[in-house]
C-alpha cells in the first residue's frame, strides 16, 4: 500500500535511482540485456526468474512509469502499451477468446466501439452494448453463460456520460466477472475506480497524462482484487497451465500478479504492442505534473461551462461539473471535489452550419482531432471523427449533430473565454 498523496506520486514514484545513479528516468534505449550465463538466460524464458532480456517483453524504462501509474490508481500491477487502444484490447482478450462474449456501455470512445463491434467480432469474441444509465434488471438480461468482463468509460468521449462504477461493480461481480474501465478523462487525480469496487483499469495516456499531444500510449492496471481461482470455469487462461509456459498457470504462480504477468508473457509477447522507451519517457515528464494540471483544467471548463450556459447563442451545454447535468449528483460523489475533466460540450442555436461559423471564427482554440491537451482544442464530430453518418444515424450514437466537443487548456480562463465571445459574436 502506497501512503503518498497523489501529489508526491506525479513527481517522485516510479524510477527509484542507487547511490550514483541518474535522479532523471534514463531512457533505456537498448533491445537487449545482457546475461553472465545461459542458465541466468533459460530461467527468465521460463518465468521461474524476474528481470529484463528483450524490450518487447519489458524494458526498465516503460517498467518504472508504469509503476507510477500503478500507484496512482491503488494497483497491484500495471503495464504499458503503445497506444489507448492496445490497452483497451488486451484488457479484454486477456480475459476472453474465441467463442466468448462480454458486455460494454454503449457511450464509449468511438474507436473502442469499433474495436468491441467490429474487430472483436472478427476474432470470434461478440460484444452487447448496453445504455449505461439503465436499471441494474435490464443490465444483467444481457449476460450469457460465456461472458468473461463488464467494461465501462469513467467519463465517456465525446458523450462525458458519467459511470456510476459502484453499480456496474455490483452488476458485474454477481455474474462472476471482473470490471474494466477506461479511466482516460478524470485521470486518477480525479477519480480511483477501484475505491468503488472496479477490478482493472485501462489509460489512454495520450490525453491529459502525456498532456502535451507529444506521443501515443496506454497503460492498463490491475486492483489485484478480482479472484480468478473463484471462477475458474470461466477464467482458464489464467487459473489452468499454459502450454506455452511448460504448464505454468498464472493464478497460482503469481497471485495477485497474475493478470498482468499473462498480459506481458502472452500478449505482449504475441502481439507486441510496447511503448517506445523514449515515449515512456515524456510520458514520465507529463505524469510529474498531472496533479497540477489536472484543477487548472476542472476550473478553467466550469468557468466555460458556466459561460457558455448563459449565452443565448448557445443552444445546450453538457459538463459534468454544472448542476444543470443529468450526472452532477454521482460526479460530486465519485470524483475528488467533484471535479471531473476538462472536455465541455455544447450546440450553438441553429445546428450544424452555425457550428462551422463559429468553430472557423477561434483564434485561441484550434481545430485538431486531439483532446485532453495543455491547448484549448475543439472539434465538431459530425464534420470530422462522424462525418460519414447522416444526422439519425449520429443521434443513435449518442453525438448530436451540432455537438462541439470544446477541450479546455490550462491557458488563463479569460483568454478562453474572449476566444469563444468573439467567435460566437460572428455567428448570425
Ligand atoms: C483517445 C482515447 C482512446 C484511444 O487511445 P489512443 O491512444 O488514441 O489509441 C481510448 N479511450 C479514450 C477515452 C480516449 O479518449
Amino acid at each position: 500500500m502506497n501512503n503518498k498523496h497523489l501529489g508526491t506520486i506525479c513527481v517522485q514514484e516510479g524510477w527509484k535511482p542507487k547511490q550514483g545513479e541518474p535522479r532523471v528516468l534514463p531512457i533505456y534505449q537498448s533491445t537487449t540485456f545482457k546475461y553472465d550465463n545461459t542458465e541466468q538466460m533459460a530461467d527468465l524464458f521460463d518465468l521461474k526468474a524476474s528481470g529484463y532480456f528483450y524490450t518487447r517483453l519489458q524494458n526498465p524504462t516503460n517498467d518504472a512509469v508504469a509503476a507510477k501509474i500503478c500507484a496512482l490508481e491503488g494497483g497491484v500491477a500495471a503495464m504499458l502499451t503503445s497506444s489507448g487502444q492496445a490497452a483497451s484490447f488486451y484488457a479484454v482478450f486477456n480475459v476472453c477468446e474465441a467463442g466468448d462474449h462480454f458486455i460494454s456501455s454503449s457511450t464509449i470512445y468511438g474507436g473502442t466501439f469499433n474495436l468491441f463491434a467490429v474487430t472483436m467480432k472478427k476474432l470470434g469474441i461478440e460484444c452487447t452494448f448496453v445504455d449505461p444509465d439503465a436499471s441494474e434488471e435490464e443490465i444483467n438480461k444481457a449476460f450469457r453463460p460465456n461472458t468473461k468482463c463488464l467494461f465501462g468509460e469513467t467519463i465517456a468521449n465525446p458523450v462525458l456520460s458519467v459511470l456510476d462504477i459502484e453499480k456496474f461493480a455490483r452488476i458485474a461481480h454477481s455474474h462472476g466477472v471482473p470490471l474494466i474501465v477506461d479511466n482516460t478523462f478524470p485521470t486518477p487525480i480525479n477519480c480511483r475506480p477501484f475505491e468503488f469496487g472496479c477490478d482493472i483499469v485501462t489509460h489512454a495516456t495520450t490525453k491529459y497524462m502525456d498532456g502535451h499531444a507529444t506521443n501515443v500510449g496506454g497503460c492498463i492496471v490491475d486492483s489485484g482484487n478480482f479472484d480468478w481461482d473463484a471462477h475458474s470455469d470461466k477464467f482458464p487462461g489464467l487459473t489452468q497451465p499454459d502450454p506455452s509456459y511448460h504448464g505454468l498457470a498464472y493464478s497460482k504462480a503469481f497471485g495477485k500478479g497474475a493478470y498482468i504477468t499473462k498480459a506481458t508473457a502472452q500478449l505482449m509477447r504475441d502481439l507486441g504492442s510496447i511503448q517506445a522507451p523514449q515515449n515512456a519517457f515524456l510520458l514520465n515528464l507529463g505524469l510529474e505534473t498531472l496533479h497540477v494540471r489536472m484543477p487548472r483544467h476542472c476550473e478553467n471548463a466550469l468557468k466555460v461551462a458556466e459561460y457558455l450556459e448563459k449565452h443565448p447563442k448557445v443552444a445546450w451545454v453538457n459538463y459534468p461539473g454544472l448542476k444543470s447535468s443529468p450526472y452532477y449528483q454521482l460526479a460530486q460523489k465519485q470524483f475528488t471535489n467533484g471535479q471531473s475533466c476538462g472536455v465541455v460540450t455544447f450546440g450553438v442555436k441553429g445546428g450544424r452550419e452555425k457550428a462551422i461559423t463559429f468553430m472557423d471564427s477561434l483564434k485561441l482554440a484550434c481545430i485538431v482531432t486531439h483532446v485532453a491537451d495543455a491547448r484549448t482544442c475543439v472539434l465538431h464530430p459530425a464534420s470530422h471523427t462522424h462525418r460519414q453518418l447522416t444526422d439519425e444515424q449520429l443521434l443513435e450514437a449518442g453525438v448530436r449533430p451540432d455537438l462541439i466537443r470544446f477541450s479546455v487548456g490550462i491557458e488563463d480562463a479569460e483568454d478562453i473565454i474572449a476566444d469563444l465571445e468573439q467567435a460566437l459574436a460572428k455567428v448570425n
